[in-house]
């Protein structure tokens, strides 16, 4: 159904935008995937997607802390493939600790990656979107868009302005054939979250174990990790013909979270 469309996915490399990029290009979408990581995996990863589902996939290494990496990441992929119809602003970062103690750098870096990435995608995507009379734009927030937790403030505070940038491009593009929503997940068993158990266990004196238990899956009832193919079949779904009416939303994907 997204036959010759042209996609970006930020921060492909890894998790959650590996399996989006992985569901898009099974629906036949032209794929851009972005990340960091080692460049020789990287090449073999898109050979692979490319090989498995016969669509185009290019790796583009844009750091995306740097707002004229997130303008060159669009043209070479307008240049490559053609204007971008599909951007899926996924990449993200994390860091755990009491506000008192949060590396003021950290919070730079939080902000920019999660959101000021956000608006610098999306400001060179929409021109071309516009011309076209169609676009989807879909954003990776989290519950944490739509609700707090200590230790992470940069995280919240960015995720929050994702949904409040997700709301305002999508009143700005309501009569031009484009939406834009964001996905909100839960706890998704990723690198990410890998990584995040350690400083919990850290930041709380408990054990990794118990972090799993009394920090992470104690917020989401449904008690399971969701899988990052459940965020990539939601994020197809907003592609899809059945959800042109559905703009300006955060869709929860949390076993439940924010329904407390
Ligand atoms: P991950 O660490 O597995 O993947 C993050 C991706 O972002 C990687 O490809 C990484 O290379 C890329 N990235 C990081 N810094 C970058 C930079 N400067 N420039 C370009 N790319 C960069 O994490 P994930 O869990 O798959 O997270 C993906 C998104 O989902 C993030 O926005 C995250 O906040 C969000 N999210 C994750 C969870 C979860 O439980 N895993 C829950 C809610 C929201």
């Amino acid at each position: 159904p997204l036959d010759g469309r042209v996609a970006i996915v930020t921060g492909s490399t890894s998790g959650i935008g590996l399996a989006i990029a992985n569901t898009l290009a099974e629906q036949g979408a032209l794929i851009v995937i972005n990340g960091l990581g080692d460049e020789a995996e990287i090449e073999r990863l898109c050979r692979e997607l490319s090989d498995r589902h016969q669509t185009p996939v290019r790796y583009d290494d844009a750091d995306l802390s740097q707002a004229g990496a997130v303008m060159d990441l669009v043209d070479r992929s307008a240049r490559a493939f053609g204007p971008v119809e599909i951007l899926v602003n996924n990449a993200g970062i994390q860091y755990v600790s009491p506000i008192e103690e949060f590396p003021p750098e950290k919070w730079d870096a939080i902000l920019a990656i999660n959101l000021s990435a956000v608006f610098h995608a999306t400001r060179c995507v929409l021109p071309d979107m516009r011309r076209r009379g169609w676009g989807r734009i879909i954003n990776v927030a989290s519950a944490h868009g739509l609700i707090g937790s200590p230790f992470k403030s940069a995280y919240v505070a960015a995720k929050h302005g994702v949904i409040g940038l997700t709301k305002v491009t999508a009143l700005e593009m309501a009569e031009a054939g484009i939406t834009c929503n964001a996905v909100c997940p839960g706890y998704v068993w990723t690198p990410l979250v890998e990584h995040q158990v350690r400083a919990q266990a850290v930041a709380h004196g408990i054990s990794e174990d118990e972090v799993v238990r009394k920090v992470l899956l104690a917020e989401q009832p449904n008690k399971r990790f969701a899988t990052a193919e459940e965020i990539a079949g939601t994020v197809a779904f907003l592609c899809s013909p059945a959800a042109a009416s559905i703009t300006g939303a955060s869709i929860s994907v949390d076993g439940g979270w924010t329904a407390h």
